[in-house]
């Protein structure tokens, strides 16, 4: 099994009053447990057993047949984003290369936080919200249920889960004001920045770095 047990790189009360003790517990300990409990399950004595979780998600998503297990590992593979796009004491304005990505595509950061908040809102239902790299310029995207950026080659820098558990403890039906508490007071530039070093130096990264926000972010070396 190359599929390693979710972790959390905090404390279930780290990130109070804005996600609470009990939703970390429940979402954590219970609903992305599940996902990984049914993963293990849905590929244990099969070829699939030998793959990587991110080679599991890309070849069980080509194949119906096999979409119980797809599920199960993108929600696995997307609340493990989520985890690392919080950090205790986060939220505000980025910085570093992501906040020349989000000037040379928004403008300016409230006005990506602005669309961050009505992507969300006008999302409807289950799924997720990610900010994503695609063909070297910033976007926001969502995605419905299990739906993951990783199969259609996005470079996810941040998860934002709007699954109602991951807000409805906390928040009840107000899902702006999750938003909100995530903008303001969790998400973690930090981990959005090496996200995006890291997909910088993919060779395929450097193919693509024709776009303007790209080379003023300097981001991508050229070979
Ligand atoms: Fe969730």
């Amino acid at each position: 099994m190359n599929i390693e047990p979710p972790g959390i790189p905090y404390n279930f009360s780290d990130l109070e009053p804005a996600i609470s003790r009990d939703t970390l517990v429940l979402h954590f300990g219970r609903h992305q447990r599940v996902c990984y409990d049914r993963v293990l399950a849905g590929v244990r004595g099969t070829q699939l057993e030998a793959l990587s979780l991110e080679e599991l998600i890309r070849v069980t998503e080509r194949n119906p047949a096999q979409h119980n297990v797809y599920r199960c590992a993108a929600e696995l593979w997307n609340h493990n984003l989520y985890w690392r796009s919080m950090r205790p004491g986060g939220g505000g304005a980025p910085h570093g290369v992501v906040a020349d990505y989000v000037r040379a595509r928004f403008g300016s950061y409230e006005r990506f936080a602005r669309e961050f908040r009505e992507t969300a809102a006008a999302h409807f239902g289950s799924g997720w919200l990610f900010v994503v790299v695609r063909d070297g310029t910033l976007r926001i995207v969502t995605t419905s249920n299990a739906g993951t950026p990783l199969v259609r080659g996005d470079h996810a820098l941040l998860a934002l889960d709007l699954w109602e558990h991951a807000y409805y403890l906390d928040h009840e039906n107000r899902r702006g004001a999750y938003v909100s508490a995530f903008l303001e007071e969790l998400v973690d530039w930090d981990g959005a920045n090496a996200r995006l070093a890291q997909f910088a130096g993919e060779p395929r990264a450097l193919r693509q770095r024709s776009d303007a926000a790209t080379a003023r972010a300097g981001a991508l070396r050229v070979p």
